[in-house]
């Protein structure tokens, strides 16, 4: 039997794929429920992300388990809607002609940002098409120095700056350039009237979760049961952080994984496996084998609002100004209210860097109250007595900080030589989560260990 530590996106995938190639499999999931990070809410209508998901044309392996799953005829390409919020006013910055009108940059700020997101380079004055083509070029390159010299510094401080801010805060200068480029190629093709097509799936991203689910199997996949150690070739099951020690006593010689260790119904139970695929965040990887991760990870604190009232024409409104939250959502400007009963639903969200940030520090009810504060100011339409309910998710590891030197932290799939023979890694620390963690970098991922323990990769 393969053990599969998780039954989020990359969990479920790993486990999908290994059952379509003959294998036996079990997922553990710590929590009541699957999903991970794509879990949801109920609303009056179909469920909603508990943080804000959807799909860029890019990704192309999720589209693929959707349609084999079925789903294909629920997949939807919408236009977005973009816009900006510079002193008090929602500037829309989706379509050509709504930057070419954005008052805060002048014309030449705007030609040499163009150029950057078409990958050009015009530096000198000779336009070369290939700088950009290898990010990995730019993998030490800090995102500053880049910008101002790929850009100008009023697009640097008048566009990128605020948007870095909400995005990573204080570690915003400790972010490669490489990272940047990667996202700008990971956004679908944008056409110059309607600006950019993002996915998303009818009634949500945990139809394609439950699918995936049912597709594996219930009686494959127990939920609250927490794995709490990887045992080796050495013998006992290891209570974390000795495995990698194992294959270290072992000169090389390789221990080999034997079983797993799970809690449940506080129960211990111990499985024999042939193989464990940890898809969990890297701190879980290191407590269970001891394998030490050193890509550092930002944590998200995400209200989700019910309301009856629609604020603005924009789904996607990033804040240049001083704001409680990092980002404002509103998820039913990109699919109709209609889906949820008639709710209107927006989300107002901050990415955190350390415990002791304020916002970290305060219960849920301080966190909305706070918010609901944010959201009057800068809508000043904005009725309180309109909110039919809201509810905040937080989780202290949701993305990778992606600074210089990314690459060599990224934990391997196949963790035979530095763990132990038949340790499989698919968590957000991987390969296929760079530059952007995604659904479709997890699916991926599970994928690739499935492929590597079966000798298909
Ligand atoms: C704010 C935010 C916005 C996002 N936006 C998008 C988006 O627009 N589009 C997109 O595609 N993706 C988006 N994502 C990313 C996407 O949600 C993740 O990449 C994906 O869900 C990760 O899946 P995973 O299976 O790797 O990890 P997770 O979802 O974290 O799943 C890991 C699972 O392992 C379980 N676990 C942990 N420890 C143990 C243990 N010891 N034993 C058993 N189980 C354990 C956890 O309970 C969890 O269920 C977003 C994420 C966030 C937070």
């Amino acid at each position: 039997m393969i053990g599969v530590v998780g039954g989020g996106v990359a969990g479920l995938a790993a486990a999908y794929r290994l059952q379509q190639r003959g294998r036996e499999v079990q997922v553990f999931e710590a929590s009541d429920d699957v999903g991970g990070l794509a879990a949801v809410y109920e609303t009056a209508g179909d469920p909603i992300e508990k943080f804000y998901h959807h799909l860029s044309a890019s990704e192309g392996t999720i589209v693929e388990l959707i349609e084999e799953l079925g789903l294909g005829g629920d997949l939807e390409w919408r236009y977005k809607t973009d816009s900006y919020y510079v002193d008090g006013v929602v500037h829309p910055m989706e379509k050509a002609w709504e930057i070419l009108a954005y008052p805060h940059l002048s014309i030449y700020d705007k030609f040499r940002l163009a150029m950057l997101v078409k990958e050009i380079d015009v530096r000198g004055g000779i336009p070369r098409f290939d700088t950009y083509d290898d990010i990995t070029d730019f993998e030490d390159v800090p995102i500053k120095e880049f910008l101002l010299d790929h850009t100008t510094r009023h697009v640097y401080e008048s566009f990128w700056e605020p948007l870095l801010d909400a995005k990573f805060g204080s570690r915003k200068e400790d972010v490669s350039a490489a990272w940047l480029l990667g996202r700008v190629k990971f956004r679908g093709e944008r056409d110059v009237i309607r600006g950019e097509q993002l996915g998303y799936l009818e009634g949500g991203f945990g139809v394609l979760l439950d699918e995936l689910y049912e597709a594996v199997g219930t009686e494959n996949v127990t939920t609250g049961a927490r794995v709490t150690g990887i045992g080796t070739g050495t013998g006992a099951a290891a209570d974390g952080g000795s495995a990698v020690a194992d294959a270290a006593a072992a000169g090389g010689g390789g221990p080999s994984v034997e079983s797993i260790t799970v809690e449940r119904d506080e129960e211990t139970e111990t499985h024999d496996v042939d193989a464990v695929v940890v898809a969990a965040m890297p701190n879980v990887l290191e407590d269970l084998t001891g394998y030490p991760c050193e890509i550092d990870f930002q944590g998200t604190v995400c209200s989700v609002w019910s309301t009856d009232q629609s604020l603005s024409d924009t789904y996607w409104l990033n804040i240049k100004d001083e704001a409680p939250f990092g980002v404002f959502i509103e998820h039913t400007n990109f699919v109709p209210p209609e889906r949820y009963g008639g709710e209107h639903l927006y989300y107002t969200a901050s990415y955190i860097q350390s415990p002791e940030e304020d916002l970290w520090e305060m219960s849920d009810a301080e966190v909305e109250e706070y918010w609901a504060d944010g959201i009057e100011d800068m809508f000043p339409g904005f009725d309180p007595a309109s909110v039919n309910w809201v509810q905040t998710a937080r989780n202290p590891r949701t993305a990778p900080i992606y600074e210089r030197g990314y690459l060599d932290m990224v934990v391997p799939y196949d963790l035979s030589e530095e763990v132990a023979e038949g340790i499989y890694y698919a968590g957000m620390a991987s390969k296929a989560q760079y530059p952007e963690r995604s659904l479709d970098g997890g699916i991926e991922a599970g994928y690739a260990c499935a492929d590597l323990i079966t000798g298909d990769r």
